[in-house]
């Protein structure tokens, strides 16, 4: 997969070169381009934000820098999200799509009061919100989006065990998991997981996940119940 971002602040994608993403894009799994926004602006001080038509506190993304930007990178395959607060809201079904369905992502970040309108209408295939709340630039989101992407390409997680048996699998939360020590100031690993009854171990970790997902996401146990009700 390719993803490509556009942003002011390339500077601050450094925490995509570590560990496993860093791991994936050595392996080819994943090409991830940063572009520099402000390369394209045809502003003799590289400006690439403007006053608000209309008025209103804040600046405003001017289109030019970001048309020119967009059309640099964008071919034929390329699906193009603004990371938006007013966009769809993240999810695992939609991180699951993304990951299976396209190949050429571009992911464009606002900055300031966000983008001029006309970017959206013109380039943009969908808007996407990493939550219902206001952060100071899309370069975080974009992240976020990059990073569980990635775990759905194959070969980039070590087992391909671990995406399916993680929360949001089937709607539900994931079973407590434990490490050595069999005791840790006083709590002991349950029983069960030291029996060697793969059996009774997933029965158990079934019944934690339901236990789990019920008290700590009525909603999401809603939905898991609808799904095992019309089977
Ligand atoms: N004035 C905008 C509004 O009220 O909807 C908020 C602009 S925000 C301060 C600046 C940029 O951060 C946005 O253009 C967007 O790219 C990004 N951003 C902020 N919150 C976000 C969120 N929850 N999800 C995705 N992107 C977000």
């Amino acid at each position: 997969m390719k993803v490509t971002i556009l942003t002011l602040f390339p500077e601050m994608f450094e925490p995509l070169k570590h560990s496993i993403l860093k791991r994936a894009q050595d392996n080819n799994l994943i090409q991830i381009e940063i572009v520099n926004i402000r390369d394209f602006s045809l502003d003799k001080n590289k400006r690439c934000d403007d006053y608000s038509y209309g008025g209103g506190a804040g600046m405003i993304m001017s289109p030019q820098p970001l048309y020119d930007s967009i059309s640099s990178v964008k071919t034929s395959d390329s699906y193009v999200i603004y990371l938006s607060p007013k966009g769809n809201i993240l999810n695992q079904h939609k991180v699951k799509d993304l990951s299976c369905l396209k190949k050429d992502l571009i992911l464009v970040c606002g900055h300031y009061e966000g983008i001029d309108e006309r970017i959206i209408e013109l380039c943009v295939d969908e808007e996407i919100s990493i939550g219902d709340y206001i952060l100071t630039g899309g370069e975080l989101p974009a992240m976020v989006l990059v990073d569980c992407i990635s775990r759905y390409i194959p070969n980039v997680l070590g087992n391909e065990q671990t995406t399916s048996e993680e929360s949001f699998n089937e709607n539900l939360l994931e079973y407590p998991q434990y490490t050595r020590p069999r005791t840790f100031k006083g709590i002991d690993v349950p029983n069960v997981l030291l029996n060697g009854n793969h059996k009774e171990i997933n029965d158990w970790r079934k019944e934690q996940s339901i236990k789990i997902t019920k008290l700590k996401r009525p909603d999401l146990y809603i939905s898991w119940k609808k799904d095992n009700e019309s089977k």
